[in-house]
């Protein structure tokens, strides 16, 4: 049986970089070495640090006045550097709140300075993106944040703000790679990576020059970014291991075609589930306003709750794996991120359209 798994993090990796980090567990290119036993100092994994970012660069088209940063600490810790790093003493920054990453976010933020929350779509239960000129912006706010895609919430931003001079931050770690943005348009994007690049365990921070080296006077060495930075991410032993296998995943996605032939299937993936949740007669629902529904995270709602662990056990049975909504939502979420193969969604809309059928 074909096992597909829709966990929203650590979530599903390439089949393929899998195998080839299986090929290559015990001995590296024929180093003797596994990557896990390398010195970060040493030429091999010195290489394979170097590609990693180049290939990064190579697909997201970042410009060369950006910082590409492998960091620890998950994308939570970014919560507290970015304020730390880029408040550069200003009176506040602006925060967006379309739920519970943003939430998280503006609590953290809170610590360093004042936060002004532009705009909340708490009103409809963060169902949905507002819009840009409901938000209550402040011209010199030191940067404005927000969330490209709510991972629990399932919404997602089709459009990136346009700040002006005010310098755009980014938590892309739930849709990173999946849809292709112009870099030039941000200060900073983040992502944890066990969502779309690759295992817990390290983030990735792309930051625009002019930002880095204006840190809080009291910041610790290891959350100042121009140390990071200018330490090319090795100013300690950075976490090797997931950056190899992420490195692993950069060449997986170059050698099938980049970042818009993902975003292709990425829209045909997301359009077989939203259909198939849309025509089956409110056996199940989705919640988010149609235009912001993620292509990534797919929360849905059987009309009998009563169902659930029918539902999860019979998916369970048929090798659909992890799809039991986040603790805060209830119900059904399929995070259906770059590494899920189509055939896994079919798989998935054939399994939820029998099982309506049997209990509709
Ligand atoms: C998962 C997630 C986080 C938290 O990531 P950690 O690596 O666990 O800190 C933050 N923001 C978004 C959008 C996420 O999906």
């Amino acid at each position: 049986m074909t096992i597909y798994n829709f966990s929203a993090g650590p979530a599903v990796l390439p089949h393929e970089v899998l195998q080839q980090a299986q090929a290559e567990l015990l001995d590296w290119h024929g180093s003797g070495m596994s990557v896990m036993e390398m010195s970060h100092r040493g030429k091999e994994y010195m290489g394979i640090h170097a590609q990693a970012i180049a290939d990064l660069r190579e697909l997201m088209g970042i410009p060369v006045n950006y910082k590409v940063m492998f960091l620890q600490g998950g994308a939570h810790l970014q919560f507290s550097m970015i304020p730390l790093n880029l408040l550069r003493g200003k009176a506040s920054a602006d925060y967006v709140n379309t739920g519970e990453w943003s939430k998280k976010a503006i609590g953290e933020a809170r610590k360093f300075g004042k936060v002004n929350e532009v705009v909340s779509s708490a009103d409809r239960n963060f169902s949905y993106v507002p819009a840009f000129n409901t938000w209550q912006r402040d011209p010199n706010a030191a940067y404005l944040h927000y969330t490209t895609n709510e991972t629990i919430g399932g919404v997602e931003f089709g459009w990136v703000p346009d700040t002006g001079d005010v310098p755009l931050v980014a938590d892309m770690s739930s849709n990173i790679l999946s849809r292709p943005y112009d870099v030039s348009r941000f200060g900073l994007i983040y992502a944890g990576a066990q969502k779309n690049i690759g295992p817990a365990g390290l983030a990735v921070v792309i930051v625009r020059e002019d930002l880095l080296g204006q840190a809080a006077a009291n910041t610790p060495t290891m959350l100042d970014y121009k140390i990071h930075a200018d330490g090319d991410s090795m100013y300690n032993t950075p976490p090797t291991y997931g950056i190899y296998m992420s490195g692993l995943v950069f060449q997986w996605l170059k050698k099938n075609g980049g970042i818009a032939a993902m975003e292709q299937v990425n829209i045909a993936k997301a359009k077989l589930l939203y259909d198939a949740i849309d025509a089956s007669n409110g056996f199940y629902n989705c919640p988010v306003a149609k235009a912001d529904r993620s292509r990534m995270n797919v929360p849905f709602a059987l009309k009998d709750a009563a169902l659930d662990g029918d539902f999860l056990k019979q998916a369970d049975a048929c090798g659909l794996l992890q799809l039991k909504g986040h603790r805060s939502v209830g119900g059904m979420r399929a995070s259906i991120y770059n590494a899920m193969p189509l055939a896994g969604v079919q798989a998935l809309v054939n399994f939820m359209h029998e099982f309506a059928k049997q209990h509709g």
